[in-house]
């Protein structure tokens, strides 16, 4: 998508009616039982050619994570890293778009520990947003095990006003990037890094460029 496209995309969301978003909500009958499936790797998206994604890359704002430091005192690295799901190669340099929460040995996310998250007060939006997604015109909801419950008007207006937040955020937050690393962010471009993968990289998250060393299991 270009600037132009995710402005005007932007532009239809502020003046989208929450209304739409919360029947289908409602319809949904969400509730969240704290399964703590969203949270551990189940499968992989196969988000463009040789591009695997673990369903729990959980895709994170500075602002997130700058809230995770706040409720919990660690530091940035040790709650992010690099998405190496979302990378860019361009001659010499790596160039990686964003962060993802750390995920442990077992494929989990970090903060998912005795079946609970542990951070829920500080969870990233889209933890917050889950398992609704912003369509076309419409919710997309993934797979869940509080999709048999109810949920009330209230909560689900609430989820509805957070749905749209989070979209317009994530768009205003791709121009930024765009803005940051120019025509190379093309969907073709982008490559995933392996595991193993060890060298130094630039990440790009729409508020700054930092480097940083991946070395094991990042
Ligand atoms: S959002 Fe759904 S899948 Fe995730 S913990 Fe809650 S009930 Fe389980
Ligand atoms: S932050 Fe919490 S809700 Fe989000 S993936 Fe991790 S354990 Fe699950």
């Amino acid at each position: 998508m270009d600037i132009t496209s995710l402005r005007n995309r932007i532009e239809c969301l502020i003046h989208m009616d929450s209304e739409v978003l919360i029947q289908d909500i409602l319809n949904s009958g969400f509730s969240c039982v704290r399964c703590g499936w969203c949270c551990r790797e189940n499968f992989n998206i196969n988000i463009a050619q040789d591009i695997l994604r673990p369903s729990n890359a959980i895709s994170v704002f500075p602002d997130d994570i700058r809230c995770i430091i706040r409720g919990t005192g660690m530091q940035w690295d040790e709650i992010a890293q690099p998405d190496i799901y979302s990378c860019l190669l361009d001659g010499d340099n790596i160039w990686v778009i964003g962060w993802i929460l750390r995920r442990n040995d077992a494929g989990d996310c970090i903060f998912y520990r005795n079946s609970t998250c542990t951070i829920y007060r500080w969870r990233p939006m889209i933890c917050r947003c889950y398992p609704f997604f912003m369509g076309d015109k419409s919710v997309d909801i993934m797979h869940c095990k509080g999709l048999v419950n109810k949920i009330t008007k209230e909560s689900a207006a609430e989820m509805g006003k957070l749905l749209k937040r989070y979209e317009i955020k994530k768009l205003r937050s791709y121009i930024r990037i765009i803005e940051q690393i120019g025509d190379r962010l093309k969907i073709a471009n982008l490559r995933m890094l392996p595991r193993e993968y060890s060298s130094e990289v630039f990440v790009c998250d729409g508020e700054a460029i930092s480097r940083r060393c991946l070395g094991i299991h990042n």
